[in-house]
């Protein structure tokens, strides 16, 4: 059987593998030198004066939370077209998770949704920067500060190398988190970070990340053992010299989509904003599936029939079974993102992926949506 081209893939070169392999062959698997060094390399790459690595994107947005003070009895606003991991790491710190609507053209969250959903419970917000397109923080922050002042974490899992008006995500909101994880733009297995300007933030974050404290002294808190290890932080190291390489084939492959895609009617690339430096962790099509008379899955098959795979991203968070069955949630709620999930598919896009094997995507989705 011919294979599949996969939506997104890793890129592992001779460097990362040497990297890795010297890693191994040193004193500390765990907790050593390596792990501050990529800290401070990714602080310096985003342009933030803190950084805190942990062992996931998930255990990153439960820290970042936790450090903010998110408790029972508190309300975060997250948008319902993203992965899990966004309200499940309001939950695990005993909070609510509110969900707003996103754009329709962005698919990232709507700041008129966000303020209509603030209360005096509102702990925080939790916008995600959906395939890799930062959200417009400058509009999110006027809209709530014209509430009243709240901290902003961005679930920035898919942007790391992106920017929004010539300036980095990383340290224009008060927190921002990043996942490490194979099909994301760089990896170190499983692994995450968090970026920010604020020292306390960052000082609790290191706590809680290392059994709240317990390992080295005195425990002040209740922790987790969310540390990311020194081979992996090798690795990331590793990585993070060739990101602004893999931005710019992601960003060249999402231009020979948008191109070839101009002409067709029954599909439509996600809008990009002007400001916006794009990290393309993923690239999302609307198909109009009533006008084909083709429901979403069978040309998903077709695709896939094609040697082109495809991913929906994602299944609204409200109206999983969890959250329906413990938090009231329902559908109708959000239908900007109900309905964008009847229409999204993510299509091949990584660093590794040819021009011809570009080719052959766009050909089968010409021959599937095509004219
Ligand atoms: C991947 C992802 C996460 C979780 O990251 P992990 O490293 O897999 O735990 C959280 N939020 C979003 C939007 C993601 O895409």
């Amino acid at each position: 059987m011919a294979s599949i081209i996969p939506y997104g893939h890793q890129y592992i070169d001779q460097d990362d593998i040497d990297a890795v392999v010297e890693a191994l062959k040193g004193d500390f698997l765990t907790t050593g030198p390596t792990v501050e060094k990529f800290e401070q390399a990714v602080a310096d790459y985003v342009g933030a004066n803190y950084a805190v690595a942990v062992s996931s994107g998930t255990a990153a947005l439960h820290a970042a939370l936790h450090a903010i003070g998110v408790a029972p009895g508190d309300e975060v606003i997250v948008p319902a077209l993203t992965f899990a991991a966004t309200a499940n790491a309001v939950v695990y710190c005993g909070g609510t998770p509110v969900f707003a609507d996103v754009e329709e053209d962005t698919l990232c969250i709507d700041p008129m949704s966000i303020a209509n959903l603030i209360t005096k419970k509102t702990k925080c917000i939790v916008p995600v920067d959906y395939a890799g397109q930062p959200c417009y923080y400058k509009r999110i922050k006027r809209v709530v500060e014209f509430i009243w002042p709240l901290p902003i974490v961005a679930d920035s899992c898919h942007a790391l190398g992106a920017s929004l008006d010539g300036e980095m995500i990383g340290s224009l909101t008060d927190m921002t988190c990043f996942s490490f994880h194979p099909v994301k733009v760089i990896t170190t297995f499983e692994g995450g970070m968090i970026t920010t300007n604020n020292k306390a933030y960052a000082d609790r974050m290191r706590q809680f990340r290392n059994h709240g404290g317990a390992g080295t002294g005195n425990q002040t808190a209740l922790g987790y053992n969310y540390r990311l290890s020194d081979v992996a932080c090798a690795l990331g190291l590793s990585q993070l010299k060739k990101l602004p390489q893999f931005i710019e084939r992601r960003r060249a492959i999402a231009k020979m989509y948008d191109e070839a895609f101009a002409e067709l009617k029954h599909i439509r690339p996600l809008s990009v904003r002007e400001s916006t430096g794009h990290a393309y962790h993923l690239y999302v099509i609307k198909i109009a599936v009533e006008a084909l008379q083709a429901p979403l899955e069978r040309i998903r098959e077709r695709l896939r029939g094609l040697g082109v795979g495809t991913t929906r991203h994602y299944r609204p968070t409200h109206l999983m079974d969890f959250y329906r069955q413990n938090y009231g949630t329902n559908p109708g709620q959000c239908p900007v993102a109900e309905d964008a999930y009847e229409h999204i598919l993510s299509i091949p896009i990584y660093p590794s992926l040819s021009d011809g094997q570009v080719q052959q995507v766009i050909e089968a989705v010409k021959q599937v949506v095509g004219l």
